[in-house]
């Protein structure tokens, strides 16, 4: 009997095997900074996958704040806001983030995950429901197994299946948490749908706007603004790791519930507190989102663009109208296949399979920037027309260009010899999955 806990460590080879065959397509290893074009491996890679979603990552005004943060406060606060660490730079930029969104009072965490973990198992105690869509982001399954509370679920963006959980739980105090944005699809949350139910059955609701802030809303404030109900949306939440340019997260509400929170989730009480280089970047991507809206105009310009290309391609964008656009190309191996075959035209996109996507369903998740040039965009569309006619997910389109003898004969061997690795990686990525995100 082999009792060394490491054992399963040393039986696990797959990662390495499609490491060195060539298609892993993760922590891949970015030599530049978060721009429209990354470095990997020496080479350009046009970025098709970036959270970046205004170009604030390398907005000369938020390194400028970050810098001098740091040349003024140090590099870390080394407590956690509880005890030593709180800093006046995070009370200053909650109450500026409060005004942002139209809430009483906000509180800033180390994470956007912290803020989903420490928010919903404060607010959710035993006796008490949490109500999910099941497409939900890791980050809040996470915070609702750690409430005491129940934790059910409904169907996508699915009214009446919400109104069926609301009714078996009438009596309960409840929360419905959804996404703004959702991150893989890029749908919107019927927010109307939801607030309506949520008045009637009684429940409290809270959007995480990962996606959503800066992006979403005619002053960028996100999904409640987007739909006008700011007043009705409880409790927001944000990550600042996406269009703010810098990493955190807040919970943004009624000053009670908010002070609550503060005194109860565990995430925010027993962790470190954010830098003050990230709390300053944070502090200005803010300004930047309300003193410069052509971005988001931007933004969207590249989004129609990219979605009316996609369509006029073939491809099936799903219930995307975001600046997440997913291009559905079925079996998972595909998804693999078709990453490899973008990587080597210079683009960077993620594969996405199951079971974070129902099966037969994979995608390849891209999402644009304000930053991308028209000729970015153009040589994304290329790439998808050549991967995607060479694997049989369009059948035609605009875009032509005969196949490199070099092309050919590296996709030969992708395409045909390396089925047993592509399995293998399906296999751990399925189980990866399984583990820790659903
Ligand atoms: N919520 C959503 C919808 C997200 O997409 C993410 C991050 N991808 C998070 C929360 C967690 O945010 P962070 O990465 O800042 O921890």
């Amino acid at each position: 009997m082999n009792n060394d806990l490491f054992a399963k460590c040393v039986r696990f080879t797959t990662a390495r095997e499609v490491m060195a065959a060539g298609f892993y397509p993760y922590f891949l290893r970015i030599e530049s900074g978060q721009g429209p074009e990354v470095i990997i491996d020496g080479q350009k890679k046009i970025m098709a996958c970036s959270n970046n979603y205004l170009g604030l990552a390398d907005h000369p005004k938020v390194k400028e704040a970050a810098i001098s943060a740091i040349k003024k406060y140090g590099t870390s606060n080394t407590g956690s806001r509880f005890l030593s660490g709180n800093n006046f730079l995070h009370e200053n930029l909650e109450k500026k983030f409060a005004r942002f969104v139209g809430k009483e009072s906000a509180l800033l965490f180390t994470t956007g995950h912290h803020s989903n973990l420490g928010a919903i198992s404060a607010l959710v105690a035993k006796g008490e429901v949490v109500i999910t869509d099941k497409l939900d982001h890791a980050s809040i399954i996470d915070g609702c197994r750690l409430s005491f509370g129940q934790m059910v679920r409904f169907r996508h963006n699915d009214m009446e299946d919400l109104e069926r959980v609301l009714k078996m739980y009438r009596d309960e105090a409840k929360l419905i948490v959804v996404d703004g944005i959702f991150s893989m699809e890029g749908d919107i949350a019927d927010l109307p749908g939801i607030v309506r139910l949520a008045k009637i059955y009684g429940a409290r609701v809270m959007v995480d706007d990962a996606h959503s802030l800066g992006v979403l809303g005619a002053n960028g404030r996100g999904t409640a603004e987007h739909f006008g109900l700011e007043a009705e949306t409880d409790l927001i939440m944000v990550t600042a790791s996406k269009s703010l340019a810098s990493i955190g997260g807040f919970i943004a509400g009624r000053e009670e519930v908010i002070h609550y929170i503060k005194h109860f989730a565990r995430s925010l009480i027993f962790t470190a507190s954010l830098p003050p280089a990230s709390t300053a970047a944070i502090d200005a991507a803010l300004d930047i989102i309300q003193n410069e809206p052509e971005r988001r105009q931007k933004l969207w310009e590249n989004t129609r663009k990219m979605k009316n290309g996609f369509q006029e391609l073939g491809f099936d964008t799903g219930t995307s109208n975001t600046p997440i656009i997913p291009i559905l190309v079925g079996e998972d191996m595909k998804a693999f296949q078709m990453w490899r075959m973008l990587f080597d035209l210079g683009v960077f996109v993620s594969p996405v399979v199951s079971p974070a996507v129902p099966e037969g369903k994979a995608i390849m998740r891209t999402s644009y920037m304000a930053t991308h040039t028209d000729e970015h965009l153009e040589k994304i569309l290329s790439a998808f027309a050549i991967a995607g006619r060479q694997l049989g997910i369009i059948s035609g389109g605009t875009i032509q260009r005969p196949l490199t003898r070099q092309e050919k004969k590296r996709w030969r061997k992708l395409l045909g010899s390396q089925k047993v690795l592509l399995r293998k990686s399906k296999n751990w990525i399925k189980n990866l999955w399984l583990r820790f995100v659903k």
